[in-house]
C-alpha cells in the first residue's frame, strides 16, 4: 500500500512536489493559503483540504513547503493541528537555518511526530526528475521507511545525517558557492562591458576556463579537509599568484568605476593571511582567515 501524502503550500515549489507525487500515483492531499493556486493540482487528481488541520489528518506523511519557518509555525503551531500530527512523519522542505531546523525537530518530536528537515537543491523543473536533488536530515529510519516517496520527488534525494540542522547547513554552504559563481559572473560581465568585449566572447572563454575552476574548487576542499596549507609539489596556485592577479582586477575596476566592495572583501582576507606569513602558501591557507577576529 502506498503512503498517503499531504503537501502544505502549493507555490512554485510545492506545486512541483505535489505534481510529482500525483504522477507517481500517490494519494495526495494539498492545502494552500490562496486556494486558487490549488486548481491545477486538483485537475491532476489532488484532494484539496479545506483547512490545515484537515490536511494534516488526511496524510501519513506531511510535506511542508511555504516561504519560511515563521510561515510554517503560523500554520502548524496550534493545538488542533499539532495533535493531528502525532505518529506522522513531517518533512519540512521550506528553506531555513540549521538552528531553525533543530528547534523544529525538537518541537515536532515533543508532540510525538517524526521529523525530517530538508533542503531542495533544485528549481521546480528538476523535481520528479532523475537529477532532482533534495537533502534530508533527521532519523535515518524515517528516511529509509519512505524511500519510495522520496524517489518520486527526485532521483537524488539523500539522507545527509541524523543531526537535523545538517541539510540546511549544507544548503547555505552550497548557496555560498553558487553565489560566489553568480556574483563573479556579474563582475566578469561588468569588466567585459567596460572594456567593450562582447558577452558571447566571455561565454566562449568561460566554457574553456570552467574545468580549471572546477579543479581548483575540488582541490581547495580536499586540501582544507586535510590541513595541507603549506605549498608543496602538488600546489596548483599560491596566495601570492592570486594576490598579484587580484591587484590587476582591482585596478581595472577602480579605473572603470565598477563597484569593488565584494573584491575588496576578498582582498581583506588575502591581506590577513599575508600579514600572518602565508604569502607563498597554498590558496587553501586562506580558509584559516574566514572567521571574524582572525
Ligand atoms: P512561492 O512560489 O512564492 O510560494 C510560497 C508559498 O508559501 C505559497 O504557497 C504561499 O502561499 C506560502 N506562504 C507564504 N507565507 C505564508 C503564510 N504566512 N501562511 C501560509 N502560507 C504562506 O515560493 P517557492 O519558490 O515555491 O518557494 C517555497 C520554498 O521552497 C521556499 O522556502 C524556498 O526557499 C524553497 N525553495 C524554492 C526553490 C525554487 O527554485 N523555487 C528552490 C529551492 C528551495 P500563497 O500562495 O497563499 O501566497
Amino acid at each position: 500500500m502506498k503512503s498517503t501524502i499531504t503537501v502544505i503550500g502549493t507555490g512554485r515549489m510545492g506545486s512541483a512536489l505535489a505534481g510529482s507525487l500525483l504522477q507517481a500515483g500517490y494519494r495526495t492531499t494539498i492545502w494552500n493559503r490562496t486556494r486558487q493556486k490549488t486548481d491545477p493540482l486538483a485537475k491532476l487528481g489532488a484532494i484539496v483540504a479545506p483547512s490545515v488541520e484537515e490536511a494534516v489528518h488526511a496524510g501519513e506523511i506531511i510535506i511542508v513547503n511555504v516561504s519560511d519557518y515563521e510561515a510554517t509555525k503560523a500554520l502548524l503551531h496550534h493545538d488542533a493541528v499539532s495533535s493531528a500530527m502525532r505518529g506522522k512523519l513531517i518533512v519540512e522542505l521550506t528553506s531555513g537555518t540549521p538552528s531553525g531546523a533543530r528547534e523544529a525537530a525538537e518541537w515536532h518530536t515533543k508532540r510525538g511526530a517524526s521529523y525530517l528537515d530538508g533542503a531542495i537543491m533544485a528549481t521546480p523543473d528538476y523535481i520528479g526528475t532523475d537529477a532532482g536533488t533534495i537533502l534530508l536530515a533527521g532519523p535515518r529510519a524515517a528516511f529509509d521507511a519512505h524511500s519510495d516517496v522520496f524517489r518520486a520527488l527526485g532521483g537524488n534525494v539523500q539522507h545527509v545525517g541524523e543531526e537535523p540542522g545538517r541539510a540546511n547547513a549544507l544548503d547555505s554552504a552550497l548557496l555560498a558557492l553558487m553565489w560566489g559563481a553568480l556574483f563573479g559572473t556579474l563582475h566578469a560581465i561588468a569588466v567585459c562591458q567596460s572594456e567593450e568585449i562582447e558577452l558571447d566572447e566571455l561565454a566562449r572563454q568561460w566554457s574553456a576556463t570552467a574545468p580549471v575552476v572546477d579543479g581548483l574548487v575540488a582541490d581547495l576542499i580536499k586540501r582544507t579537509s586535510t590541513g595541507r596549507f603549506a605549498s608543496d609539489t602538488e600546489t596548483l596556485s599560491s596566495i601570492s599568484a592570486h594576490h598579484g592577479s587580484m591587484q590587476h582586477l582591482m585596478e581595472l575596476m577602480q579605473s572603470r568605476k565598477i563597484d569593488r566592495s565584494v573584491v575588496d572583501g576578498y582582498d581583506a582576507i588575502v591581506k590577513r593571511a599575508i600579514a600572518a606569513g602565508h604569502l607563498h602558501d597554498d590558496f587553501a591557507a586562506l580558509s584559516q582567515y574566514l572567521m571574524v577576529g582572525k
